[in-house]
């Protein structure tokens, strides 16, 4: 069923959200334990993607628009969409992951930024302000809330830190299709935007950055980075709208 060009799932469809979501909880915990200095972001392409196929479930990235891995690996300044490769992960570095699953036809959505071996405070700082600014974000996403609601909480989060948020790549709907309406960006005002209503599926993405707010894609025509070479963090969790507030598919 669709209100405004939103899906609302059925209860089966839901059920298979959860399942989707459960697996990359699941295998976001086993990728974590592998990363470590020494490691290349392939293996850790190779690690998530058997701990999901042995789950029963399959690939979300791998080959949608293109995207030739089943995970993105982002360092540094690179925000988003890196490239799994035999680029060898080092102390001192931010690793930004995102995975996903897809389920009975049904994907879920995730990323999660971290430090390797030792970090700066500065950096550990950017990484937990963005951990909470999707907390926020989350906080309200319930029925009888709007979109807006969400990006503002997010950007009420994340500006009086003093954090570039990344305006081109936002949150969105997500379900039979990875990206689904609405888009759910990570400012805005609340009150503003689609109804939230029980049944929706979303998946709420902050990506902070140290330094501006804009974007530059590499030449390889996907990873994107900080304009300014600053350093990015970005946690994601796909969510879904309960008559209770929301309930996070893809983290304990
Ligand atoms: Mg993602
Ligand atoms: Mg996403």
């Amino acid at each position: 069923m669709k209100h405004s060009g939103i899906t609302i799932k059925s209860v089966r469809e839901l059920d298979s959200m959860r399942e989707a979501g459960r697996i990359v909880s699941v295998a976001k915990v086993k990728l974590s334990e592998a990363i470590e200095p020494g490691v290349t972001t392939a293996e850790l392409d190779s690690v998530f993607e058997a701990e999901i196929r042995r789950q029963g479930a399959v690939p979300s990235f791998l080959g949608l628009y293109g995207f030739p891995a089943t995970i993105c690996t982002s360092f540094n300044e690179e925000i988003v969409h890196g490239i799994p490769s035999d680029r060898v992960v080092q102390s001192g570095d931010i690793l930004s992951l995102d995975v996903g699953a897809v389920v009975e036809g049904f994907h879920s959505d995730s990323a999660f930024s971290l430090g390797v071996g030792e970090i700066t405070e500065e950096q550990r700082k950017l990484i937990d302000a963005t951990r909470e600014s999707l907390k926020a974000g989350i906080g309200q996403a319930k029925a009888g809330n709007r979109v807006g609601d969400i990006s503002a909480a997010v950007q009420a989060y994340a500006e009086p830190l003093g954090y570039g948020i990344v305006r081109q790549y936002v949150g969105h709907g997500i379900g039979r299709d990875l990206h689904e309406d609405p888009q759910v960006p990570n400012f805005g005002i609340a009150g503003r935007g689609p109804l939230l209503r029980e049944g929706m599926t979303l998946a709420i993405e902050p990506m902070l950055n140290l330094g501006t707010w804009k974007t530059a894609v590499m030449e390889d025509g996907w990873t994107v980075v900080t304009a300014d070479g600053s350093l990015s963090a970005h946690f994601e969790d796909t969510i879904m709208i309960t008559s209770n507030g929301a309930e996070v598919l893809t983290s304990p």
